[in-house]
């Protein structure tokens, strides 16, 4: 293992030099960095490929597109973002005038996953890079081809004392965790959320923890259920539903789940099946991580049907390429295995209600989801549907979409996690928002309320109290 002591007191040292570094600067190598990517295009999409069989083009938009579009953001703002923030007057200190200054937290840790394994390293980095953090980044040993590829992109783009990058598993993360990072930005499953949390309190580091859970999607009455169809598809089976985002599981209203499990049926065939040459054939569709994965997904899935489940779409599997068909279960009940934790597999388990109030109450009694999926026509219930839950996103109408949006702050509340990304809310997860209050020289005020506490300043501390 590389000697990470000598690591972190190399970046340790050099927070001075990034704390002085002039905006126009981080700027520059924001700018550096979207032309290495770029360059880097092609083996990007060959080591995606490689670790999971993900389609280039599937990479294309979601790991490269998304993380130029963070950059390009990030640039475009930065200015904006670093000034001082001037806050309003308050009469209780009249001639005081009060700024947020953002300043970087120093040297910060990123624990990436393995399922969008490019994305969920380099966007972090960006937000780290914008607020002038040193920075080491631990990509996941289950995505091996595009570990190896960040650590030479990024020993490509920066000096190891302001970007480094260690590969390795949970020993190295586990490493890495003991040492007293300033920041950590954790971006996995709520159990290892909980090791990150403990191990970050022996240091009081702060932590951004990007984790998961079960996201529900509702389909209503209302719904344009061919489109609910076409959306829901495509945001459950990208990634082969290996997404932190993915619908987990559909609460369909009871007289529509005919239609709607045949536009579903449809709708994979059409994405995944064109040439009628079988989905397993399909460039389309990717692969499961590894067999410890695939052996977890076969196992729910076998569960679920030997306790009652039905297969209404797909359910074969193929243990040697790792291969599971876009499957829609029906038939499920809440005490299952596969209703009671995270799939993050191509599996849809498909719940039906009778009134509103049910669904509601079937998703409150599971943690609090990362996102919430509405398909409705009528704005009265999406108004209801949103203020009976909660949860870290939700999208209307369509599905992954809202992680997209720059100004949409992204994350999850409680169990799919703590803290926000993207967009100046990430850059802002690497800053210590520092409070500045100028007084002026001379007369104040607050003067008048100096010791020894006469009548005078009693009666004067009263009429502060009707002016705060
Ligand atoms: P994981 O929690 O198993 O691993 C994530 C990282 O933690 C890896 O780098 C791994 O090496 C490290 N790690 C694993 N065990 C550890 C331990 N005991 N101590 C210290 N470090 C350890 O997650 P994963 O399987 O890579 O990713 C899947 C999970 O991540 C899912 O729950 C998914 O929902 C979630 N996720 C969330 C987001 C988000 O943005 N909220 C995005 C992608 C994935």
């Amino acid at each position: 293992m590389q000697d990470l002591n000598k690591l972190f007191a190399l970046q340790k040292a050099s927070t001075n030099k990034l704390k002085k570094r002039s905006v126009a600067d981080r700027i520059l190598q924001l700018k550096h960095l979207e032309q290495l990517i770029i360059l880097y295009q092609p083996a990007i999409e060959t080591a995606i490929l490689a670790d999971f069989r993900k389609p280039p083009v599937e990479t294309m938009l979601t790991e490269i597109v998304s993380v130029i579009s963070e950059l390009r953001h990030t640039i475009k703002n930065l200015k904006d973002w670093t000034k001082p923030k001037k806050v309003g007057q308050t009469l209780a200190l009249l001639g005081t005038s009060g700024y947020i200054y953002k300043e970087p937290k120093g040297v910060a840790l990123i624990i990436a996953p393995w399922n969008y394994p490019f994305n969920l390293a380099m966007n972090p980095l960006i937000s780290a890079l914008a607020a002038g953090c040193a920075i080491v980044v631990k990509p996941s040993e289950l995505s091996p081809a595009t570990s190896a590829l960040l650590a030479k992109l990024l020993a490509e783009f920066a000096p190891t004392d302001e970007v480094a990058v260690v590969e390795g598993g949970v020993e190295v993360s586990q490493a890495l965790l003991a040492l007293p990072f300033d920041h950590i930005f954790f971006t996995g499953s709520p159990a290892i959320g909980k090791v990150v949390m403990h191990a970050a309190a022996n240091h009081l580091a702060s932590v951004t923890l990007e984790l998961g859970g079960k996201s529900p999607a509702i389909i209503d009455e209302t719904a344009d259920l061919q489109d609910a169809a076409e959306k829901l598809v495509w945001g459950k089976f990208v990634n082969a539903g290996q997404t932190c985002i993915a619908p987990d599981y559909a609460l369909v209203k009871q007289e529509v789940k005919p239609l709607f499990i045949e536009a579903m049926k449809q709708q994979i065939e059409k994405c995944y099946n064109a040439d009628k040459q079988g989905i397993a054939k399909s460039d389309s569709f990717s692969r499961v991580i590894n067999d410890r994965h695939f052996s977890r997904l076969a196992t729910l899935l076998q569960e679920a049907t030997s306790q009652g489940a039905t297969l209404a779409i797909g359910g074969e599997t193929e243990a040697a390429t790792r291969y599971i068909a876009p499957t829609v279960l029906t038939e499920v009940k809440t005490s299952m295995r596969i209703m009671e934790e995270e799939i993050f597999g191509p599996i849809l388990p498909i719940l039906t209600y009778q009134n509103s109030e049910e669904a509601l109450q079937l998703i409150a009694n599971l943690p609090k989801p990362l996102a919430f999926y509405i398909f409705s026509r009528d704005n009265e219930k999406i108004n209801k549907y949103i203020a009976h839950s909660t949860a870290g996103g939700t999208c209307v109408n369509d599905c992954l979409i809202h992680i997209a949006h720059p100004d949409l702050p992204f994350g999850g509340v409680n169990n799919s996690g703590i803290g926000r990304s993207h967009g100046e809310a990430g850059f802002l997860e690497f800053c210590n928002q520092r409070s500045v209050l100028k007084q002026r020289i001379g007369f104040t005020g607050i003067k008048l309320l100096y010791p020894p506490y006469t009548d005078k300043v009693r009666n004067l501390a009263k009429i502060f109290l009707n002016w705060v």
